[in-house]
């Protein structure tokens, strides 16, 4: 038997590609074992089992689809899912933009239909409701929806695929279909876009964002890798599984949320109104000659990780032996794995922070290191700060100025986790 890394030999039955059928018998990148990023623990959870998953990323050889292997159910990974997505200003900021923006290109008014896949808690639709455009929001946590529908904002509580599109094109088919950072979390990706097709209006338009895995790559965000994260899309591969579903990426804007996504526009295929744009061919001929169709391109990607983990515990070995205090901010689920796969627990960090009020009072999975509101910061004067969401980094830095008061430095991965 065979169990040398970049190999999937010996370690049980080899899974198919979650898009092509083809088998996975390429690792992109090994992360150890993890519990779901996201089932954050009350108090009393605290000495109980906690399970855990390997979380390993494999890339098909034959479609090169960056993606997970499925441990558990969609329906336990996202059932009281914690994250809502109104609790963060900048992220609200970049949605009413879009909203002005799309509602002005496409000429959207009161006879159009807007429908967002995973709508959270009605965050983005609530800025084209203003406009009095007409939507409807589907979301398969009901804690989170059941937020949406208080605000009156229409939601269907589902997991999206042919059947929910099929239910909701009997009543009206969408004349925009989107969805932010939904893709990635699907597990059925065939029957997602299936569905996507099914619901867009004849002449309608699809945007949706995601993480690019060019900048995963090239940007080692290796810890934005969770189990309720089962796909990493470069552009080439995304637009092969949206054409085999009937619909073409005609379009793409590279844009700096969550560390660097693509909004992608898609319409029918034969949809001749919407050619495929000169930043569409530009960006399939950047992945390509970056070598985005090339096996041995992302069989190099582990050993940097490996390096990575290392240079991480330096900074944090170097820190606590001159005897200072360091503590996290935020509970994103990015953290989780950074945490779970570098082995820190409070044995460096003594807590974490989080304005999410979901989320004071718990410990992070895995690593158990207690979130509290951010106010204990200003009580407690740590020495250091390790801003854990990185993507939010400018942000954060703003609103944790004061640190400097009493000497306190803050630090992040930028992408070396290193103080600001
Ligand atoms: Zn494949």
């Amino acid at each position: 038997m065979e169990l040398r890394q970049g190999s999937v030999a010996g370690v049980g039955m080899s899974p198919s590609c979650r898009f092509c059928g083809a088998p996975l018998e390429h690792v992109f990148v090994d992360l150890g074992s993890s519990p779901l990023a996201n089932s954050y623990l009350s108090l009393d959870r605290a000495a109980a089992m906690e399970p855990f998953y390997p979380l390993r990323a494999l890339v098909c050889g034959s479609c090169f689809l960056v993606q997970l292997e499925e441990f558990e159910s969609p329906q336990q990974i996202f059932s009281d899912y914690a994250y809502f997505s109104s609790y963060s200003a900048s992220w609200l900021e970049h949605c009413r933009r879009y909203t002005e923006q799309v509602a002005a290109s496409l000429d959207l008014g009161r006879a159009s239909h807007v429908v967002e896949i995973a709508s959270n808690d009605g965050y983005l639709l609530q800025y084209f409701q203003e406009r009095g455009i007409p939507v409807m929001g589907v979301e398969p946590a009901t804690n989170v929806a059941e937020v949406a529908l208080a605000k009156g904002i229409p939601t269907r509580v589902a997991f999206f695929g042919r059947g929910v599109a099929r239910s909701l094109a009997v009543e009206r088919r969408a004349d925009l279909l989107l969805g932010n950072n939904v893709l990635a979390h699907v597990p059925d990706l065939n029957d997602f876009v299936a569905g996507m097709k099914i619901l867009l209006a004849p002449g309608g338009t699809i945007t949706m964002e995601f993480p690019h895995l060019m900048r995963l790559m090239q940007d080692a965000q290796w810890d934005t890798i969770y189990h309720e994260h089962f796909s990493y899309f470069s552009f080439i591969t995304v637009s092969r599984v949206f054409a085999a579903h009937g619909l073409r990426l005609f379009d793409v804007e590279e844009l700096s949320t969550h560390g660097g996504s693509l909004r992608v526009y898609g319409a029918h295929h034969d949809d001749a109104g919407k050619p495929d744009t000169a930043r569409a061919l530009q960006m399939r001929e950047r992945e390509r000659e970056a070598g985005y169709e090339r096996l041995d391109t992302y069989l190099s990607y582990g050993a940097r990780v490996e390096a990575d983990k290392r240079r991480i515990l330096e900074f944090l070995i170097a820190i606590k032996d001159e005897g200072r205090r360091m503590v996290g901010y935020g509970a994103p689920a990015k953290g989780n794995t950074l945490l779970n796969y570098c082995g820190v627990r409070r044995d460096f960090l003594d807590y974490t922070v989080d304005a999410n009020p979901h989320k004071q009072g718990r410990l992070l999975p895995g690593s158990h290191i207690p979130i509290l509101p951010p106010l204990a910061i200003e009580e407690d004067r740590p020495d250091v700060v390790v801003i854990l969401p990185w993507n939010l980094k400018d942000e954060i830095v703003r609103q944790l100025s004061f640190v400097s008061q009493w000497g306190g430095r803050l630090a992040a991965r930028t992408p070396e986790l290193a103080l600001l």
